[in-house]
């Protein structure tokens, strides 16, 4: 995977991809990152790309003709080295929200070019040279880097051999619409909390049948959207309503307990 990312402040993503495993796929050249500022493009002597918005209103907007020459450098490189164009996606407030669906869509594609916008906002007419338009939430950042780099991490971390344990990626959360089940290490009790027995056990089949009815109550509970979009099969459904039972119990002899004393 090649990135490519368009911003006036590459420190940004470079200070971010550094570190952790991205960091280390640099390096290993599993994946491929490059920046390309808007300012190199820029004739001026203060190298602005932005501008006072037409109709007039508060703050500044981001230039479309920098924007534009930087995304068609990057095209050329790519040309010159016979390597395909990068899919263009532009971070936006205003996009689709980013998820891990399509995380798994962009990380399939071979060179993915995220543009970054500062200010008030970009020049509409750059809405016309990029393939797609994502938000990283119903929020506003000051810039599209922080997004950019969601981007590159969640679809980075989906890519053969970035992963230590690639096994990890097929349980975690929503991964296939659950969220994931709870998870310990050592010590065994913290403050007062006990690690749950079942996963002392030894027994894997009992182990996994918890995990996964932890994640389907968690799911539930946590969120009800996604809850809502499961197709349960018999023996969720089963696991669900025996894990049901079982907190029914616990919490009975809980009261009594409690009552006892
Ligand atoms: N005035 C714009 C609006 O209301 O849609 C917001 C501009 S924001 C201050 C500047 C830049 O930050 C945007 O052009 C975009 O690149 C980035 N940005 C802000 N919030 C974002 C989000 N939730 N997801 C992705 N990018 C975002």
């Amino acid at each position: 995977m090649r990135y490519q990312v368009v911003t006036i402040f590459p420190e940004i993503i470079e200070s971010g991809t550094r570190l952790g495993l991205v960091g280390k796929a640099i390096t290993a050249g599993v994946v491929e990152l490059e920046c390309m500022s808007p300012r190199r493009f820029t004739t001026d002597k203060h190298q602005s790309v932005d501008d006072t918005p037409y109709g007039g209103g508060s703050g500044m907007v981001m230039s479309a003709p920098p924007l534009a020459a930087a995304m068609e450098l990057l095209d050329e490189q790519s040309q010159a080295r016979a390597l395909p164009l990068a899919h263009r996606v532009l971070l936006t407030p205003q996009g689709v929200r980013f998820d891990q669906a399509s995380a798994r869509r962009l990380a399939a594609l071979p060179a993915l070019m995220l543009i970054c916008g500062r200010y008030e906002g970009i020049d509409a007419r750059v809405h016309a040279l990029v393939h797609e338009e994502l938000s990283l939430g119903d929020f506003v950042l000051n810039g599209g880097e922080v997004a950019a780099l969601a981007v590159i991490e969640a679809t980075a971390r989906l890519l053969p051999g970035v992963l230590g344990n690639s096994g990890s990626l097929s349980e975690e959360s929503h991964s296939a619409g659950l969220l994931e089940y709870p998870q310990y290490t050592r010590p065994r009790e913290f403050r007062g909390q006990e690690v749950p027995a079942i996963l002392l056990s030894g027994n894997h089949a009992a182990i996994e049948r918890w995990r996964r009815a932890q994640s389907l109550q968690r799911t539930r509970t946590e969120r009800p959207d996604l809850f809502a979009k499961l197709q349960l099969s018999k023996a969720d459904q089963a696991l669900l309503a025996a894990a049901e039972q079982e907190a029914l119990v616990a919490a009975a002899d809980a009261e009594r307990a409690e009552r006892k004393s």
